[in-house]
């Protein structure tokens, strides 16, 4: 009986640890709100391919027009100025109306566009159907060109990530950025047939562990072997996301690389890291089992050390020059040379990866499952 109670109230907390059941079928797709700015006194410029509605806060009219040629569009001193006229409003709403595109600083997007004031924030946000973003996230986090297999596993785990972040959100006024910071999102422009043909096939479909939602991380290039979660963003340790050799990305441009740093340029981020001179050195501290590097120690003032975490080293140094932290280090006359493997975080699927198993003729079932061990396709809504 004891042995039972334990069983059952271990299933019960590792269900309950992560992430939200999704096994109730929606009967509608959702749609999702994408972050396009949140720049105070910057100008932008808004127009529409077609017919457009401009509502108010309390949905009375605006303006309305056929087309709406280029306009200045930006929130200052409490309100936002359309073509310098001031509103006194916190939310103009640029809505639609049939198949119009409207352009944001020069990018098509689909849906509407909301303008909203939260403060000192000034936030452009595009609400669209969850199928139509992913159909842009495709073409631009890969070349649609690549295999369409690859595309197809793309699809189901950008789709994964976006509703994740939708029904997890805590963000008031959007659920995702339209960077890497969630997922590349370029509006229409990069769409085309074939990646609207593989969100049609892949319509509805999200990636589940134990039924549950996780968080679909993906990047560029492991490098050899993908990372723990865990390790890297301290999120959830499990099966999906724990880490496993990849041989399938050594043909990506970016699966080594070197990248050599001035000595003064790391004392400057130790100092802004309130580690005091003189900077004596800096080695390798601690590795996952991949030799993925967690952590350094730094060396300053009279032999004393501290533990600086090598994802807040990639940061400041710029995510773009060490590309990865898979690497090694050593002091050389140039300066502190890293030598290193891959690009990006490392968890998850490695696009490169998958790149090549596409080629190699693997299904976008086998590809997740490989990148996912233990996880689950499920079609959320038709
Ligand atoms: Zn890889």
């Amino acid at each position: 009986m004891k042995t039972i109670f334990l069983v059952l109230f271990c299933t019960l907390f590792l269900v309950g640890c992560f992430g939200k059941s999704a096994q109730k079928n929606l009967e509608k797709e959702p749609s999702i709100r994408v972050c396009l700015t949140q720049a105070v006194n910057k100008e932008n410029t808004i127009e529409t391919t077609g017919e457009y509605t401009i509502l108010n806060h309390d949905g009375s009219l605006v303006q309305e027009g056929k087309k709406l040629e280029p306009a200045r569009l930006m929130g200052k001193e409490g309100g936002i100025w359309l073509n310098g006229k001031k509103y006194l409003t916190e939310r103009l709403e640029i809505k639609n109306q049939g198949n119009a595109l409207i352009q944001v600083n020069g990018i098509p997007y689909r849906g509407d566009i909301l303008c909203l004031m939260d403060g000192s924030r000034f936030l452009l946000v595009n609400v669209l159907s969850i199928e139509n973003y992913i159909s842009s996230v495709i073409g631009s986090e890969m070349l649609l060109s690549w295999p369409e297999s690859t595309l197809e596993a793309q699809a189901i785990i950008a789709r994964s990530f976006a509703y994740h972040e939708k029904a997890n959100q805590k963000k008031t006024f959007f659920d995702v950025y339209d960077s890497t910071a969630s997922q590349a999102y370029k509006g229409a422009s990069k769409e085309n047939e074939k990646s609207q043909a593989i969100v049609r096939k892949t319509r509805g479909m999200i990636l589940l562990y134990q039924n549950r939602l996780f968080k679909t991380f993906f990047h560029s290039t492991c490098g050899g072997h993908t990372a723990n979660a865990h390790n890297v963003f301290d999120y959830y340790d499990i099966s999906p996301l724990s880490g496993r050799e990849c041989p399938f990305c050594k043909t990506s441009p970016h699966y080594s690389w070197a990248y050599t740093v001035d000595p003064e340029i790391l004392t400057n981020f130790l100092k802004d890291r309130k580690i005091p001179p003189p900077f004596q050195g800096i080695s390798i501290e601690k590795t996952d089992k991949a030799k993925r590097v967690l952590s350094l120690k730094a060396f300053f003032g009279n032999s004393q050390t501290c533990s600086i975490k090598a994802s807040d080293l990639r940061h400041d140094l710029g995510a773009n020059k060490l590309k990865s932290t898979l690497f090694t280090m050593e002091s050389r006359p140039e300066g502190i040379v890293f030598e290193g493997k891959g690009w990006g975080h490392g968890v998850g699927l490695c696009q490169y990866g998958a790149k090549t198993m596409g080629e190699k003729g693997h299904s976008s079932l086998e590809i997740l499952t490989f990148y996912y061990p233990s996880s689950q396709v499920y079609r959320l809504w038709k």
